[in-house]
């Protein structure tokens, strides 16, 4: 356990006021044209550095609260009105939290200041064409070389790596399956035998690229080596079970906002003489909607609290599981009930609704997919339970 964070009620309050409204004014009007042109949203990156959130969940020596309900708070309001722009600091949080766990004090040193304050951009690489679930199984080689290693070997879906100053790979060090033999490798930008390749052309989260890596000998020097070589990655995995509550609030985010653009659609709406939203089989979907968005949300905030308690390790684990899990599924069961309500405009380009459906799907699937959080928890049930 790790010393409580105190984040206050009123503290929660003032930061969700403040994001709520600048995701108004400036981030809605540009949620649309990010998804429609694929095109990384800069103008979004330099808002969020403006606004210093990217140290938000970090600890006060970092600039930030510490606390991960604050994080939860941040990405549920921009997931409001645009899935990127929450992302945008997800994608930078995963590598921040990654070198806080693994990391040695020099690299610590060097790199958090930069990317907590948005001068530096770092991506996570861990999947591969073979699969993403199985990790013991991945197969990019380390090669031990005088003074480092050299890794060979190819990745898949690499999100912000194009943009990224370096690339944290996963790689084995020895052949075989397992985790206590793959390493994290700090890989810089432009080191010859490290290509950035093809970008994938995505149904969802369109905005932040994720791109196939290729590593041809690619060398990385032993102090790009992330902590203790290859234990880094296992003390890194074990980190990432606090950031699936703030998974779960990008579903809560994008569910009520999905719920509030049908419900302004069917109040406006007409059929049988009357407005859309007066029929209760209308009014008993936006309900079962609304306590599903309620009922995720109480989830996701309890694994956050968790967290901001200093639960750690299999203590926390099946509840950011919970957390990731339900709030995700409920977000794309929300958001296909929110296409429903639309109709046949549910449908067209010309409307949004559709694009949080896309955006839906990503996150059932990212993060570790949710067959995977249900593996985590019934492990967790046939081990406590019964
Ligand atoms: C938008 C997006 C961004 C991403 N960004 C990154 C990134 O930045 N870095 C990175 O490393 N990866 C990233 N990924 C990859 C993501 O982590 C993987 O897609 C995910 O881990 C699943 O791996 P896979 O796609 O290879 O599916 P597989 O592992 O091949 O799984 C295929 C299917 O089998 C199921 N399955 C597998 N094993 C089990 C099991 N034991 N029990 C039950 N079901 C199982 C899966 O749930 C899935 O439904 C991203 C993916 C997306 C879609």
């Amino acid at each position: 356990m790790s010393t409580p964070v105190n984040f206050s009620l009123e503290d929660q309050q003032q930061l969700r006021q403040t994001i709520e409204a600048v995701a108004h004014k400036r981030v809605a009007p540009r949620a649309a044209e990010i998804d429609a042109k694929a095109e990384y949203p800069q103008d979004m990156f330099d808002l969020l550095k403006e606004m210093g959130l990217f140290a938000l969940p970090f600890p006060a020596e970092y600039g930030g609260t510490g606390s991960s309900v604050a994080a939860c708070i941040a990405v549920e309001e921009l997931g409001r009105f645009c899935y990127n722009t929450g992302y945008l600091l997800i994608t930078q949080w995963g590598p921040v939290g990654a070198i806080l766990a693994g990391g040695r004090e020099d690299q610590k040193a060097k790199y958090l200041n930069g990317l907590l304050k948005g001068d530096l951009r770092a991506a996570l690489s861990v999947t591969e064409p073979g699969g993403g679930s199985d990790v013991a199984n991945i197969i990019t080689r380390a090669d031990k070389r005088p003074g480092g290693y050299a890794l060979t070997g190819t990745k898949i879906f690499a999100t912000n790596s194009s943009v990224a100053d370096f690339v944290l790979v996963a790689a084995k060090t020895s052949p075989g399956r397992g985790h206590n033999n793959i390493g994290l490798f700090i890989m810089g930008k432009g080191t010859p035998g490290f290509l950035v390749a093809r970008h994938e052309n995505k149904l969802g989260a369109r905005g932040v690229p994720s791109c196939e890596l290729r590593f041809d000998e690619a060398f990385v020097p032993e102090e790009n080596v992330l902590g203790e070589g290859s234990k880094g990655f296992k003390l890194v995995m074990e980190a990432f079970n606090r950031t699936r509550p703030i998974i779960g609030a990008r579903g809560v985010g994008l569910a009520r906002g999905a719920l509030e653009l049908a419900t302004r659609f069917v109040k406006e709406r007409q059929a049988f003489g009357q407005s859309v939203s007066e029929f209760q089989g209308i009014q008993w979907m936006l309900a079962d909607m609304q306590m599903q968005i309620e009922a995720a949300r109480l989830l996701v905030y309890k694994a956050a609290g968790m967290v901001d308690q200093g639960v750690s390790g299999k203590a926390l684990a099946p509840w950011a599981a919970m957390a990731k899990c339900f709030a995700t599924d409920m977000a794309m069961k929300v958001a296909t009930d929110a296409v429903q309500l639309f109709g046949s405009a549910g449908i067209s380009k010309d409307n949004p609704i559709e694009r949080y459906f896309r955006d839906a799907k990503v996150t059932q699937i990212i993060e570790g997919t949710n067959q995977i959080q249900r593996n985590i928890i019934g492990r967790y049930v046939i081990d406590t339970l019964g």
